[in-house]
């Protein structure tokens, strides 16, 4: 059970709008802006993520909330706990108030039965969940039961129309009805985990979301996703991702900046995106020498977008993206290495400017202007990635902290670009500062730039043998 955030939003006075860079809601009420997932079980009340059980959904017009929003979410929102009174609470909560116990809810009023009125049947697939809408004046007075094996809607006027559609198998096994009939049949699957009803006004309709697991559709969409060379293809499950065989073997490095974008420079004459392309090469070669396969976004002075740049690392299906760059600051004393995963939450005002400026450098060219990979699906979608990316990132910091000789900086959190939309474990490296004259001077000297492809072979390696240990046989007993 759930509700319509409109309503929701209607109830508090808040307003719901859409993200300008994600295209999610955002439900903004008491001045906080809580972005909603359509696509996972995710909010983000202010830039935290709430975890849901179950994923909001547009249907019909209406952004469908989970009832538990309002226990898990409302109060972040809110600032303290929010009284629901049943499951199918339609949040009629007023300003601040938390409503009289025993008042019962509105019920959805019984729109007036038309004689003759049609109801049109449609449905809507996912993996784990199968809607079904029925849209019509009857469609909300028609009456659910649920059979051991089949869900049963009886319409008490009117008639259906439309095709039933083949929605596949699994949680749903098939839908039936006769054109002009009152009764729908829904064969459940043994992916079937329970029901969900809904009845919505303006346009009327009724909504049952079958939820379960593992329905397929037939044919399968078809797969965008190029497989590792030198991977087999082999079981690969209908409609799912064609899977890689060994655990960690790929890796994208990423060479800040490049092209026109020349990234941080000194009055000297050196440019970021010479030295970040040096440095990557020569990492390559060693983690290619260790039997890893590696992936440049470029290995010449050209810009790349920021979002080509995970994409490439999305379609090579790699363990791993890398983006190395060089620091900069207005004050010549900075010195020393810092190694970021991403969040949208900056760790400090520094990490929020230094994002900021990384992220100018694929706006030349507009390309993450309508970027659909952006920092928020990431956030949203990815967030497992996080805390893999942070191991990686603390290691990559200890070698530099001690190949630099320093501490004071580290490990921090900000929204760069470029990292958004890696769908792995993720981190930007800015290995030195170009703006300190010590700094700059050693990033010259290739004996100083093999140290440093050694320091990052070395963590990513000690970072593989992470996903290799679950690989390794099983120790006998
Ligand atoms: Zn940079």
């Amino acid at each position: 059970m759930g509700f319509c955030a409109e309503d929701l939003a209607a109830a508090l006075k808040g307003s719901l709008g859409k993200d300008p860079v994600s295209h999610y809601p955002v439900l903004t009420l008491r001045g906080k802006r809580t972005l909603i997932s359509t696509a996972s079980a995710l909010a983000s009340v202010d830039g935290k993520i709430v975890r849901l059980q179950e994923s909001p959904a547009v249907i019909e017009g209406c952004l469908w909330l989970p009832a538990e929003f309002l226990t898990s979410v409302l109060p972040q929102i809110l600032g303290g706990p929010v009284a629901v009174r049943g499951a199918e609470a339609k949040a009629p909560l007023a300003e601040g108030k938390v409503p009289p116990k025993g008042e019962a809810k509105p019920e959805p009023k019984a729109a007036q039965a038309q004689k003759g009125a049609s109801v049109s049947v449609g449905a809507e697939v996912a993996a784990d969940s199968v809607r079904l809408t029925l849209a019509g004046k009857d469609a909300v007075l028609a009456d659910v039961a649920q059979g051991s094996n089949e869900i049963v809607v009886t319409l008490a006027e009117g008639g259906l129309t439309g095709t039933a559609q083949d929605v596949g198998a699994g949680i749903v096994d098939g839908i039936a009805f006769n054109q002009g009939g009152r009764t729908l049949k829904v064969a459940l699957g043994p992916g079937f985990k329970r029901l969900e009803s809904l009845k919505l006004r303006d346009p009327d309709r009724l909504v049952l979301v079958f939820k379960g697991e593992g329905q397929r559709v037939n044919p399968p969409p078809p797969d965008d996703v190029q497989a590792a060379p030198g991977t087999a293809d082999a079981g690969t499950a209908p409609g799912g991702p064609p899977r890689k065989t060994a655990a960690f073997d790929t890796v994208v490095l990423d060479p800040g900046h490049g092209g026109s974008d020349t990234g941080a420079t000194t009055a000297g004459g050196l440019q970021e995106k010479d030295l970040t392309l040096v440095l990557a090469q020569k990492t390559a070669a060693l983690l290619e020498k260790a039997g890893l396969r590696v992936i440049l976004t470029r290995s010449t002075d050209t810009q790349v977008p920021l979002v080509q740049r995970t994409a490439i690392a999305n379609y090579n299906r790699a363990d791993l993206f890398l983006s190395i760059h060089l620091n900069s600051s207005p004050a010549p004393s900075a010195r020393g290495t810092e190694t970021y995963f991403l969040s949208r939450n900056a760790t400090d005002l520094w990490s929020t400017q230094l994002a900021a400026k990384e992220n100018t450098e694929g706006t030349a060219s507009g390309a993450t202007a309508d970027s659909g990979l952006n920092l928020v699906l990431w956030e949203l979608a990815q967030t497992s990635y996080i805390v893999e990316s942070s191991v990686l990132a603390e290691a990559i910091q200890q070698e530099f902290n001690t190949l630099l000789g320093t501490t004071d900086r580290g490990v921090r959190q900000a929204p760069f670009v470029v990292l958004e939309g890696a769908q792995m474990p993720a981190v930007l490296v800015e290995v030195a500062f170009l703006s300190n004259p010590d700094e700059s001077k050693r990033l010259t000297d290739p004996a100083f730039q093999d140290q440093v492809a050694q320091g990052l072979t070395q963590s990513i390696l000690a970072f593989k043998a992470r996903y290799d240990k679950p690989e390794a046989p099983p120790p006998a007993s």
